[in-house]
């Protein structure tokens, strides 16, 4: 099969598309045929050798990926061949043209979600599910403002928190952003790049502040997130790529909270309990996946140029 490998960390330029062997699944696991494979942010930080977590070389990279179960091994039960599914994590990567995954990283898709779409639900609404209702716990009539919501992650929220019955505000940084921010239920969209945005959202909650802040890219807002929050705000920070000074002072005198998380460290009920939230909201039509941009895999290094780019509009999908 085809597929992309790492041989060595650096540049998207490090992305070689391979013919490598096709993997067999054994006891337990999942031979999943590639339609589409999601890129997110976080496979570019893991090429450049800067992330968390270092695979070791080679590897292929990707967790999101959906397609058709081409085999399974002995004892799977919950999938059969010819079974349209996406992936939560896989074993082999997931820009390839086939994956391997564990039984439990194998999720089924409703017939309802296109494979590209599978491969936008993983890591984003995987992030905004845990973000908005098990980290802030988030609850209706509550007011959130998801900071960067043109993204994967802040579409994600922006359907969820709608769902949900919170207010929603969410910002981007183009029209084309912000229009995908209000056709995908946020009740006002505001523009990050433009001077004094931040007093518009104080304005838009009649100079209360929001109760929640789900954040992106913590080391540009997070000093001036703490200054928009109610009492008893919470800010989650789902992405941050540097540092920044905060005033704590602007937490005291709220009785107000900053957390953060990684995907990769919720636990096994955490993880249950996401699975069955968003299959039941794929199904009943309130979270849809929003795909921007389909590129073929063998441009690999183009798609991990451009999700870093500015101007998000939903997710970029990698099409073997
Ligand atoms: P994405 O699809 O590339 O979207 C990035 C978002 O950030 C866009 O909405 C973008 O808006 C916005 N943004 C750019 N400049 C901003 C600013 N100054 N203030 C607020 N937002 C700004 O990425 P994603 O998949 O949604 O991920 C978002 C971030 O979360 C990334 O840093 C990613 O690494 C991180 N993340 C973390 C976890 C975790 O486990 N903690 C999981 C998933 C993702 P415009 O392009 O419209 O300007």
């Amino acid at each position: 099969m085809k597929a992309i490998r790492v041989h060595e960390f650096g540049g998207p330029e490090v992305l070689k598309l391979e013919e490598v062997p096709t993997p067999k699944s054994d006891a337990g696991q999942v031979l999943v045929k590639v339609h589409a494979a999601g890129v997110n942010p976080y496979d570019t930080y893991m090429r450049a050798g800067t992330y968390a977590i270092k695979p070791p070389l080679p590897y292929t990279p990707g967790s999101d990926a959906a397609g058709e179960v081409e085999a399974v091994g002995s004892g799977v039960t919950k999938v059969k061949p010819g079974d349209r599914v996406y992936t939560a994590k896989t074993l082999t990567g997931a820009y390839a043209e086939y994956t391997l995954t564990l039984e439990e990283q194998a999720q089924k898709l409703p017939a309802s979600i296109t494979f590209d779409q599978g491969a936008a639900i993983w890591v984003p609404y995987g992030t905004a599910y845990h973000a908005l209702k098990q980290e802030a716990k988030g609850r209706a009539g509550e007011t959130v403002l998801v900071h960067g919501a043109s993204g994967g992650v802040g579409s994600a929220a922006v359907q969820i928190a709608r769902a949900e019955g919170l207010t929603v505000f969410g910002t981007a940084g183009t029209d084309k952003g912000l229009d995908l921010v209000k056709r995908e239920g946020a009740h006002q969209a505001f523009n990050h790049t433009k001077a004094g945005y931040t007093d518009e959202i104080m304005k838009a909650t009649g100079g209360r502040g929001v109760d929640i802040i789900l954040e992106m890219l913590a080391n540009v807002n997070l000093a001036a997130d703490l200054k928009m929050l109610a009492m008893y705000g919470r800010v989650i920070i789902i992405g941050n790529r540097g540092e920044i000074t905060i005033n704590p002072r602007d937490l005291m005198s709220r009785r107000a909270s900053a957390r953060g998380f990684t995907l990769w460290a919720l636990t096994e009920a955490e993880t249950k309990e996401i699975h069955a939230g968003v299959y039941a909201g794929l199904e009943n039509g309130t979270l849809r996946p929003v795909v921007g941009r389909e590129i073929p895999l063998a441009e690999a290094a183009r798609a991990h140029k451009e999700v870093l780019a500015p101007g998000s509009h939903g997710k970029i999908i990698l099409v073997p």
